[in-house]
């Protein structure tokens, strides 16, 4: 197996990590791909008021979802948890233990790499590790890389250095974004998803207010509650809600706020899903107690009210995407369908139940329903009593 090891302070991590993590991953051919941020980076302070290990932890978990290259990268959290400064020598040595036999790729952009003979016991990286250099900017060259190279070749002959040329190379250094982050700029050098964590962080003094979040802050904070392959299913969502609102002449803002919140607790466990039913005083029936994808409609209104300040009308809607009930509110019918027929919706008969939803939104709305009871009958699952009397208020 080809294992490549990207280490860094992450501090944040950005697009240029991400596009080099992508590209390089491609280039050389990888099987693995492994993030490793750096606990007291050997080469750089962390400036005052850094963001703690695990939230650089949490954004690089982010960062790494937002390569799509799935179950093919994972984040290590070895060096945050080792004692003193983070040396690449150590985790090298770790790693090739842990992968005997494999072949180890460390990565590295321009700067990491023209200081390579200063680390701390460049020998051993270079005996451990095949070295694959990038550069940062579209400026950085073969010129520089290769008289580095023939350098370190000629103190360490047997080391295998390759140097690479990032195709979409983003010209980005955390401490620009860092500064840019102040001033309110920099959301477009980051994956949404981080971006959004560090605002609900309130990370490099963002300050932003979660209770009045503008739409443009409030859309990558949702998704950073998310895992990486639900965001087309919420985007989707928010989507449709605005469209069926303008249909039906409801609010859009609250269809739209909705919509972006409904699943924000779904990636959480059972147990983490219980904790919060308790913190928020939520009963559940016999059927919740076991049915995880019933608690989160739940849990997701709690947090939507208690973190983002979300009025009753938007914390119904959520409460009740997953059952409906009988009765429901206009907004609550919308968030119901937008969920099921979403565009990236595709199961049989998701066209023809589009249509009737934009013909009349209860006729819609009852297809919806039936559609449901009928799929967890069949699939031997029990169907929750607040369905059920949805289906019944509307065929009454
Ligand atoms: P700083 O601004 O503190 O220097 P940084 O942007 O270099 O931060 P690090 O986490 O220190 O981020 O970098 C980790 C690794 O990513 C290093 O090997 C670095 O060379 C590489 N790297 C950083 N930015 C880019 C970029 N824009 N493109 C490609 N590689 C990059």
């Amino acid at each position: 197996m080809r294992i490549g090891i990207f280490g860094g302070t992450f501090n944040p991590p950005h697009l240029g990590h991400i596009t080099a993590a992508r590209e390089a991953f491609a280039l050389l051919g990888l099987d693995r791909l492994l993030l490793i941020p750096a606990g007291l980076p050997p080469h750089k302070e962390l400036p005052a008021g850094s963001p703690t290990a695990t939230q650089r932890l949490e954004m690089t978990r982010l960062a790494a979802e937002a390569t799509e290259l799935g179950e093919q990268v994972q984040v290590l959290d070895m060096e945050l948890h080792r004692e003193g400064r983070s040396f690449t020598s150590d985790t090298l040595e770790a790693l090739s233990a842990q992968y005997p036999g494999d072949e180890l790729w460390l990565l590295m952009g321009t700067d990491m790499f023209m200081s390579l003979q200063t680390w701390h016991e460049p020998g051993k990286i270079l005996s451990l590790a095949n070295i694959a250099a990038f550069g940062r900017t579209a400026g950085d060259g073969e010129t520089q890389f290769s008289a580095q190279r023939e350098a370190l070749m000629e103190v360490y002959p047997q080391a295998s250095i390759c140097t690479l040329r990032i195709p979409s190379v983003v010209e980005v250094s955390s401490t620009e974004l860092r500064e840019k982050l102040v001033k309110g700029q920099g959301a477009n050098l980051l994956a949404p998803a981080v971006y959004g964590y560090i605002l609900r962080e309130g990370l490099y003094h963002t300050g932003a207010d979660m209770k009045r979040l503008p739409l443009e802050q409030l859309r990558p904070v949702a998704l950073s509650y998310l895992k990486h392959k639900r965001i087309p299913h919420v985007l989707g969502t928010e989507q449709e809600a605005v469209r069926l609102a303008e249909r039906y002449g409801a609010d859009v803002e609250k269809a739209r706020v909705a919509a972006l919140l409904h699943d924000c607790t779904k990636k959480l466990s059972m147990e983490e899903q219980l904790a919060l039913c308790t913190k928020y005083d939520i009963q559940l029936d016999d059927l919740e107690q076991k049915a995880l994808k019933l608690l989160h409609s739940k849990t997701g209104a709690a947090i939507a009210r208690d973190v983002f300040g979300v009025d009753d009308d938007i914390y119904s809607a959520i409460w009740y995407h997953t059952t409906g009930h009988a009765n429901m509110t206009k907004l609550e019918k919308i968030i119901y369908l937008a969920d099921y027929i979403e565009p990236s919706r595709d199961f049989p008969g998701v066209d023809e139940l589009r249509n009737v939803c934009y013909e009349d939104l209860d006729k819609g709305l009852l297809k919806g329903l039936e559609m449901t009871i009928e799929e967890m009958t069949a699939m031997g699952n029990p169907v929750h009593r607040a369905t059920i009397e949805a289906r019944d208020a509307l065929k009454g």
